[in-house]
């Protein structure tokens, strides 16, 4: 058992959300309030890496879509590398 570090009260180690105060475990809040899962996030970055590779195979324009991967690459990995937190 872990502790929500919200209020204290004992959770599955694998749950992804407090069933006393419905906190929630996650990488990071997105655009609609809600929290980014581990599915999300990789989704988010394997899109952002597809973003790089197929903007320099276009090349000329598609070099846009290059750089806009590549900064958005590292939003998506650095959650990832840091480790689910709880959110509420
Ligand atoms: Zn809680």
């Amino acid at each position: 058992m872990i502790q929500c570090p919200f209020c204290r009260s004992d959770i599955h180690p694998e749950a992804t959300i407090c069933p006393q105060c419905h906190a929630r475990k996650g990488y990071g809040s997105n655009n609609d309030g809600g929290i980014h899962t581990g599915g999300s996030i990789s989704l988010l970055a394997i899109i952002c890496f597809a973003l790089i590779v197929g903007g320099m195979l276009i090349g000329d324009m598609g070099y846009i879509f290059a750089v806009l991967g590549g900064i958005g690459l590292p939003f998506c990995l650095a959650p990832l590398a840091r480790g689910a937190r709880w959110y509420r």
